[in-house]
């Protein structure tokens, strides 16, 4: 289930600046022959025997048609759903042996999540929205407004602590939404469209965003349509119809070839929270 990629990272202990990547390092994700089966009226396969691992450190795109099973993927990976059929492992637990409560705080310790549609909180300024999760980790008040503050910061709106998301441009409302999932220093980021509703050169702002954090060693999972957004991750996982097509080292990739070819198969414009603020995101940064 370990491709070149992940052997190669794996055998690397220099991945990354802030975390230590022991030489044997255990995948961040494990997913082992995963099915998953939507039941309902008719039941739906999203996923079909797939088999993929993040090793620390990795920068991996999903991109794949609108139906083709990415958010029910990164629904997995970020352990808010369990798997029909196969294993999911996050950070060596099988998500499915664990009770609901022990899921949640596996997520809450190990995963950040970035969705299209920003998900903050609109009556907390920009600062509380990041340290909200915080409050979950039982870090005190003092603690979580400089973490937040210096998140924010670190985002580039350290002048927009106090500011609630109605008073935010698209761009900055997607800053502090990536400040808030880093809260918690988790070990992997998960990404859904994260540049879906921003203009063009936001969406590059938020890219340099990822690059950096990539650059810090966080393990980053990146769903996207885009196919020049794919391109700053290493390895693009391509998708259809519920299974993996193939993976695309980009490194390897002639710079050239993959420029010329725009990916234009998908037009899916909602995320998993089906993008209920679409419109106010096409702001400046
Ligand atoms: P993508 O993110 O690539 O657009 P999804 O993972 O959202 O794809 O969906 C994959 C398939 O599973 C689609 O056919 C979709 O209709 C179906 N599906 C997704 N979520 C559910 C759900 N909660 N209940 C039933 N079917 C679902
Ligand atoms: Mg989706």
């Amino acid at each position: 289930m370990t491709d070149a990629t992940d052997t190669e990272a794996a055998g690397t202990d220099s991945v990354g600046g802030g975390r230590s990547t022991p030489a044997e390092a255990e995948p961040v994700v494990d997913l082992a022959n995963v099915t998953k089966t939507y039941e309902g009226g008719v039941a739906v396969e999203a996923l079909s025997d797939v088999s993929l691992s993040l090793a620390p450190g990795s920068y991996t795109a999903v991109m794949g048609p609108s139906g083709s099973g990415k958010s029910t993927l990164l629904n997995l990976v970020g352990a808010l759903d369990t798997p029909t059929d196969g294993t999911v492992r996050l950070d060596g637990q099988d998500i499915a042996a664990l009770s609901e409560a022990d899921r949640a705080r596996a997520r809450g310790r190990t995963v950040g999540f970035v969705f299209q549609t920003f998900n903050l909180m609109p009556r907390l300024i920009a600062v509380e929205n990041v340290a909200l999760p915080l409050v979950f980790q039982g870090v005190d008040r003092g603690e979580r407004r400089e973490r937040a503050a210096d998140l924010l910061s670190r985002v580039g709106l350290g002048d927009r602590l106090d500011h609630r998301p109605s008073e935010l441009s698209g761009g900055q409302r997607q800053r502090v939404a990536i400040a808030r999932a880093l809260a918690a220093d988790p070990a992997l980021l998960l990404a859904d469209e994260p540049t879906g509703n921003v203009d063009t050169e936001t969406g590059a702002q938020i890219m340099d965003l990822f690059a950096e954090l990539h650059e810090a060693g966080n393990t980053i999972l990146l769903v996207t349509h885009e196919r020049r957004i794919a391109e700053h991750a290493e390895r693009i996982v391509h998708f259809r119809d519920g299974v993996i097509e193939g993976i695309e080292d980009v490194s390897d990739a002639d710079p050239t070839a993959a420029s010329e070819s725009a990916d234009a198969d998908d037009t899916d414009p909602t995320g998993p929270a089906g993008g209920t603020d679409a419109t106010d995101g096409a702001g400046e940064i």
